[in-house]
């Protein structure tokens, strides 16, 4: 397998400029040489995620989470290191070389394939819009979203369409356009069972675009027939571009309107998410298909302090809400829940009522607090003992998410007015079932993905961690010491890494972090450079791990010359020379030793 060559990821490295690319994810503002925002890899209110482009480096004083351009995007896009070069060579207009002068196939065939199928889908959703908008076979489908009051505007944007009801169609078609069985049958387009036969037939297309507005997976909903047999939205499954739990609908859009605004709209599904963009409140999404994930949550946790949560009414949806409300706050976002009064979603409400009334709708979203207090009040009833200890045991689920001490106090001191039940019995029983559940662990979003080697910082590393604080001490050890003196496994790696760097005639921060592509050797470096624990005399620090590494090789070699020794017999002549020889180093071992010592 051919690798990225050391020039191309050196250039993408200095093409790519780290403030504008970490922005596509997280809201920065300038303070000083740095930019500062939310920390993407952990929950937090006020920033301490800081974006340094001198050093061309990020770096989060909470969790500690730290690398460069490239590492970022690997993290953001849950992508690895070569796909996160290759991306952003694409955006930075430079060209991707490899080590041999050859091709990377493997990389290049995933690539190509992603983007192939990129391709496919596009063109394909470009011919199901013009079926729906310019045939006959479409036009039932077009007259019902008007009538649902689409606009053509909004259906160009979403660029809706219709597959048609001849399941063989699109396979012919597909076909006179010169793709391959193959390719085809891999494309999440056609039945597993049957690869002549289209998986969506018949049905209102919305097409999902991934963060660059390009079109990876669609969502079919039904319009006609016996709807029984059928469910009313089929999904594309997960393809080579398209990870259900990882997408949000129509975020490509919202983007923009998101990161000013600070809030997201998380509706039940596209049509009511459409019609939220339709009515100028742009910052609508929807997670399609699923319930909404952690994963989806990252996507917009970098820009926002509050999510409203536009969920159907019915049993399904109050539970959807309660679980969304659970999983925003322990990612330390604010809830508000929207309530939809005088129609069953938001397209009916627009159309029956305008769009000012879906505004007001936004304008008096309860607070989640609120919202569950009357929610679970009605649902338990709170006229006996039982309903009121139904509706405490759910509440307190929602108080155990909450971040802060006071926040969790406020909030059981409602209950017990909701209730007409004291704070003390309240706290009582919070405090009762903590402990009951204390088995249980509770589930908090991890800082980092697990699966990464966590690295030990010995003194060995930290050594060598120093050198890249300053790297001119590199040069010094790397002229007093081998791989071969280090012991411990991270310390010869970070070596190697440094090691290769020289070589290479490349010893700068920004250079030996664009050459490092293990995420965890990465992030400690960048802790380094950000932490100043080395204080200022980073050389005496050096200087001084240097010699005793070294005196501890010499007292190895010393020693095993002494092991050595023991075995030859002085009997012979044959071991009386080697035992001359070892002694003789072993002399000029002790001679190194104690010259060093004092
Ligand atoms: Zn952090």
């Amino acid at each position: 397998m051919a690798i990225i060559s050391r020039e191309t990821i050196e250039q993408v490295n200095q093409a790519s400029d780290i403030v504008s690319v970490v922005g596509e994810y997280v809201s920065l503002e300038q303070r000083g040489s740095s930019w500062w925002g939310c920390c993407p890899f952990h929950s937090e209110k006020t920033p301490s995620f800081s974006v340094t482009p001198d050093k061309n480096i990020y770096y989060c004083f909470g969790c500690h989470e730290g690398g460069n351009v490239i590492k970022f995007v690997m993290e953001m896009e849950k992508i690895k290191f070569p796909e996160a070069v290759t991306l952003l060579a694409k955006k930075a207009g430079v060209e991707v070389k490899f080590e041999d002068g050859g091709s990377d196939d493997s990389q290049r065939a995933v690539d190509n394939t992603k983007e192939m199928y990129i391709d496919l889908y596009n063109r394909v959703a470009g011919t199901f819009h013009y079926l729906l908008v310019q045939t006959n076979d479409g036009k039932f489908a077009l007259d019902y979203i008007k009538k649902r009051g689409l606009t053509m505007e909004t259906i160009e944007k979403f660029k809706l369409g219709y597959a048609p009801s001849d399941r063989h169609w699109l396979k012919r078609f597909l076909k006179s356009k010169n793709f391959g069985d193959d390719f085809l049958e891999k494309s999440g387009l056609f039945s597993e069972k049957y690869p002549d036969s289209a998986f969506f037939s018949d049905r209102l297309m919305f097409p999902i675009f991934d963060r660059r507005g390009q079109v990876v997976a669609f969502s079919g909903r039904f319009l006609r027939g016996n709807s029984e047999k059928s469910p009313k939205y089929i999904n594309s499954r997960d393809l080579v571009q398209f990870k259900k739990g990882e997408t949000l609908f129509a975020f490509n859009f919202a983007k923009t309107a998101i990161r000013s605004e600070k809030k997201v709209i998380i509706c039940e599904g596209q049509m009511d998410c459409i019609a939220y963009h339709q009515c100028g409140i742009n910052y609508a999404v929807a997670p399609g298909g699923t319930a909404l994930t952690e994963s989806q949550i990252k996507i917009v946790r970098g820009y926002v302090t509050t999510v409203y949560l536009s969920l159907d009414s019915d049993a399904a949806g109050q539970t959807a809400t309660f679980k969304d409300i659970l999983l925003c706050r322990s990612a330390g976002l604010e809830v508000r829940v929207i309530s939809i009064e005088g129609g069953k979603d938001p397209a009916e409400i627009m159309c029956k009522y305008g769009s000012e009334k879906l505004a007001q709708a936004v304008a008096a979203a309860a607070a989640d607090n609120e919202y569950l207090l009357s929610s679970l009040s009605r649902k338990y009833g709170i006229s006996t003992p039982e309903g009121k200890a139904s509706v405490a045991r759910d509440f307190f689920s929602y108080v155990d998410s909450l971040r802060s001490e006071i926040e969790k106090t406020t909030n059981l001191e409602r209950l017990g007015e909701v209730l007409g039940v004291s704070l003390d019995s309240i706290k009582k029983d919070f405090e009762n079932r903590l402990r009951a559940s204390q088995s249980a662990p509770v589930r908090r979003p991890a800082a980092t993905d697990g699966g990464e080697k966590i690295l030990k910082k010995d003194a060995e590393l930290k050594i060598l961690l120093a050198c890249v604080t300053d790297t001119k001490n590199f040069s010094f050890l790397h002229d007093e010491l081998t791989e071969n003196d280090f012991e411990s496994d991270g310390a010869k790696d970070m070596f190697r890494i440094l090691e290769d760097c020289l070589e290479q005639n490349c010893l700068s921060q920004d250079k030996i972090l664009a050459c490092c592509d293990n995420p965890e050797y990465m992030r400690i470096m960048v802790e380094a450079i950000n932490s100043n624990e080395f204080g200022g005399d980073t050389e005496k620090f050096v200087k001084d791990g240097v010699s005793f590494i070294k005196r501890r090789s010499l007292e190895k070699q010393r020693n095993f010359l002494s092991d050595e020794m023991k075995k030859y017999n002085t009997n012979s002549s044959e071991g009386q020379m080697i035992l001359r020889e070892l002694f003789a180093k072993k002399l000029e071992l002790d001679m190194k030793l104690n010259g060093k010592v004092r």
